[in-house]
């Protein structure tokens, strides 16, 4: 049976009000629990405010945990190049870039190692961070713990409080409708459905035609034997490249009617188990990860895709004949929603240009990775070797609404930049930035647009964030 149609129609219907349980005062709530959302708590706490973060799940992570996106994306100056015949990125002869993140990002990453749950990024990594999901869910607790967060889980910001300020969020549970009153709210729920519906204004997808980056359901798959596929790849020279490829054999299998894909390669990562990858290269295209109807489609026709996959792996590429899927993610992985109009708006120039800002509050280096929103295909385009972006504290700002920041992958930019900050290490770091400058208005009684960009960037370098 295929998932439930859009309604032909929009027919209002209309609801009696209803009254919501007032359940806590802080000074900045966080609300969404992904890489943004844990940079946000904890670098609020850091500065010493009161904070609480809530998440719809039972866990945190995010695209990371709930999506299975892995691994980190490197956070390094780009001087690395793809190499054939590995399943890794490796740098090529110009040797390793540069960490351009640190504070929140490190910390974290530190932890998550110490914990068993990721790889260091090095050379032998491609400088991405290969990491373990579970571990990646009790580390966040852990450490929000020990920086005194107070958490509240399975609760759906469906609305706010205010008139042209978010005063508090409003929040769907089993316990019924709660509201949590803030100082500042921080909206870290990759979507900004806070700031939507505070009524900010926002951009979706590209300009000529509105459409999104396609949605991945990302799958584990276990028994993988990393031998006889170094073989075939040796053998087959021109049919992988560094972690994507077998252009010839997707391609025959799609003739014999097998696979039926919006991909012309398989892409996947090693994890840091042996024996295990992650698969990258369900593509479900045309569909918004803030519409109730076409994420239900993608669920649907995603795990169709991950079937088609597996068996094809199974049946076609050597070292996959015992392997199987062992997880596939609790939602489809959404790339792109909403991009909040804020106060400044990054560009692919600004991107590639390498520019910086007197208001820099985070860095990113990753290059433009456009996945083709209407086909097959992906649009790669490099930063200069050895530079990074800044991001100004403007673009977590949004125009007209007071009280409230945006962070991680919903900021202020175009299609284009929004396709490099997307990147888990980058949504860490503009959502460390967003908890600081949070914390920083309550503690000093002024708006967060009063508050001076070196301030912001003080408070993160003392908590070992890489600013200015
Ligand atoms: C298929 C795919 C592959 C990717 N590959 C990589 C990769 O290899 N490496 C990399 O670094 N990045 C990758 N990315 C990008 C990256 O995963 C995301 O852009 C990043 O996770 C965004 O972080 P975020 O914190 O802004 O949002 P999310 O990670 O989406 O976190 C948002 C959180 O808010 C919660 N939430 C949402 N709405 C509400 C609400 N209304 N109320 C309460 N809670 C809410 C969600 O449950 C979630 O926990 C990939 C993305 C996708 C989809």
């Amino acid at each position: 049976m295929p998932p439930l149609k859009r309604p032909d129609a929009s027919i209002p219907v209309v609801l009696p009000p209803r009254r919501a349980l007032h359940a806590a005062r802080t000074d900045v709530l966080v609300v969404g629990g992904g890489p943004a959302g844990l940079g946000a708590a904890l670098g609020a706490a850091w500065a010493g405010a009161k904070v609480i973060l809530v998440e719809r799940y039972g866990f945190l992570g995010g695209n990371a945990t709930a999506a299975l996106v892995m691994p980190l994306m490197s956070f390094h100056t780009q001087r690395a190049a793809i190499t054939r015949g590995t399943t890794r990125l490796l740098p090529n002869d110009h040797g390793p870039g540069e960490p351009i993140i640190a504070g929140a990002l490190l910390r974290f990453l530190e932890r998550l190692v110490r914990n068993g749950g990721a790889i260091p990024p090095s050379l032998d990594t491609g400088f991405v961070v290969p990491f373990d999901p579970e571990i990646f869910k009790w580390t966040a607790i852990e450490m929000l713990d020990e920086a005194g967060v107070e958490f509240l889980f399975h609760a759906f910001a469906s609305g706010v409080r205010g008139d042209g300020q978010v005063e508090g969020v409003v929040f769907e549970t089993k316990s019924g409708p709660i509201v949590i009153e803030a100082g500042v709210t921080v909206d870290c729920t990759g979507d900004a459905d806070v700031a939507a519906q505070a009524g900010c204004s926002f951009e979706v997808g590209r300009e000529p035609d509105g459409l999104v980056q396609p949605m991945t359901l990302m799958f584990r798959v276990a028994d993988f034997r990393h031998s006889p596929f170094y073989e075939y790849v040796r053998t087959h020279g021109d049919q992988w490249r560094g972690v994507h490829g077998l252009w010839e054999l997707v391609q025959k299998a799609t003739q014999a009617g097998e696979l039926n894909l919006f991909r012309e390669d398989i892409l996947f990562f090693d994890t840091m188990h042996s024996n295990e990858v992650a698969v990258n290269s369900v593509r479900v295209m045309r569909v918004l990860g803030t519409d109730v109807w076409d994420l239900s489609y993608a669920e649907y026709q995603g795990r169709r895709q991950v079937r088609q996959i597996i068996a094809f792996l199974r049946k076609h590429v050597p070292g996959f004949e015992e392997s199987y899927v062992m997880q596939t993610g609790s939602q489809i992985g959404v790339r792109e929603t909403r991009r909040i109009a804020g106060e400044y708006r990054l560009t692919a120039d600004d991107l590639l240009k390498a520019r910086k800002f007197e208001d820099g509050i985070a860095r990113g280096s990753y290059p433009l990775d456009i996945h083709n929103p209407a086909g097959k295909g992906t649009e790669l385009k490099h930063l200069p070797p050895g530079e990074w972006y800044d991001i100004p504290l403007r673009a977590l700002l949004p125009q007209h609404v007071e009280r409230l920041l945006v962070a991680g992958r919903s900021i202020s930019g175009t299609h284009e930049a929004h396709s490099s900050y997307r990147i888990m290490p980058i949504c860490m770091a503009t959502g460390h930035a967003a908890g600081v400058a949070a914390a920083l208005a309550v503690r000093s009684g002024r708006a967060i647009r009063d508050v001076p960009a070196s301030q912001v960037q003080a408070e993160l370098r003392r908590q070992g964030a890489s600013v200015g």
